[in-house]
C-alpha cells in the first residue's frame, strides 16, 4: 500500500450515501482504512465520515501525520494492541475498540492516567470459537467486570465483536443478538462506572444483520473502499 494514491472519490461518496440510506440515523458508520491510503480517507471524510478505524498503531501514525488538517477525525484502534504499544496508541487514538484482556485494560488505565487522557474503550468479545481472533469469552468477561468497573481513568463504553468467517445468516444474527443481550445484561447489573451503550458490530459482509440486532457502530472497509483506486 502506498500512502498516497488517486482514488475515485465520487464512487466512495455514492457507496457511503447508499449505506446511510439503508441504516437508521442513530447507527454510526466507521470507515476502516487499514490497507487504504490517505486519499481514501479524505474521500470518506468529504462524504461526512468522521470515525475511522485502523488496525495497526504504526500504519495509523503515518496516515495521521498526513491528515493533521482534519483534526475532527475520531480515530479508533480496532486491532489487537500489544502492551508495548499502549502509550503511542493512547496518544493517537480516542477510542480503542479492541480491548481483549484485563491486563490490557489495566495497563491502558494506568498509562491513560500518566498521559492525562481518558480514552473510550470497547471490550472485544469472542462469541464463537475462532483460533484467529482475540477477545474475551463471555464467562471471562463476566468474571472481570468488577475489576473493569474500578478503572476510572478510562471510559468503558461498549462491546465489540468480530465473527468468524463463513457463518450462515441465521447464526450470524443470533450471535449479534447475543452480544446485544450481553451488553444489556451488564447494563442492568448495577456497575457504577461501566456504561456499555456502544455495540460495535457489523462489517461489510454482515452489517445489515448487525444493525437488525441492535448495532450502534458498524465498521466498513471493503464496502466503501474496495477497487476505488484509480490507475
Ligand atoms: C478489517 C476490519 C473491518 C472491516 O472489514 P471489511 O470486511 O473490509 O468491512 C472491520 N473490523 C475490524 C476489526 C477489521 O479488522
Amino acid at each position: 500500500m502506498s500512502l498516497s494514491t488517486s482514488v475515485n472519490a465520487p464512487l466512495i461518496h455514492s457507496r457511503i450515501q447508499a449505506i446511510r440510506e439503508q441504516i437508521p440515523k442513530h447507527v454510526e458508520m466507521m470507515a476502516v482504512s487499514k490497507g487504504y491510503s490517505v486519499d481514501h480517507i479524505r474521500a470518506a471524510y468529504q462524504a461526512g465520515i468522521r470515525h475511522f478505524g485502523e488496525s495497526r498503531v504504526q500504519e495509523a501514525a503515518q496516515k495521521q501525520a498526513q491528515l493533521q488538517d482534519l483534526p475532527d477525525i475520531v480515530w479508533h484502534l480496532i486491532g489487537h494492541l500489544q502492551t508495548n504499544k499502549v502509550k503511542p496508541a493512547l496518544k493517537q487514538f480516542a477510542w480503542i475498540d479492541s480491548v481483549d484482556s484485563l491486563r490490557l485494560a489495566k495497563l491502558l488505565n494506568q498509562k491513560a492516567w500518566e498521559l492525562r487522557v481518558s480514552p473510550k474503550l470497547c471490550l472485544q468479545v469472542k462469541l464463537a470459537p475462532d483460533p484467529n481472533k482475540f477477545g474475551w469469552s463471555v464467562s471471562d468477561l463476566l468474571q472481570s467486570l468488577p475489576q473493569l468497573d474500578q478503572l476510572l481513568q478510562v471510559q468503558i463504553v461498549g462491546l465489540m465483536t468480530i465473527l468468524p468467517l463463513g457463518l450462515d445468516s441465521e447464526t450470524t444474527l443470533s450471535l449479534f443478538r447475543k452480544l446485544a443481550e450481553l451488553a444489556d445484561h451488564i447494563q442492568r447489573s448495577g456497575y457504577q462506572h461501566l456504561q456499555l451503550q456502544t455495540l460495535s458490530m457489523g462489517m461489510s459482509d454482515d452489517y445489515p444483520l448487525a444493525v437488525a440486532a441492535g448495532s450502534t457502530l458498524i465498521r466498513l472497509g471493503r464496502s466503501l473502499f474496495a477497487d476505488a483506486e484509480l490507475e
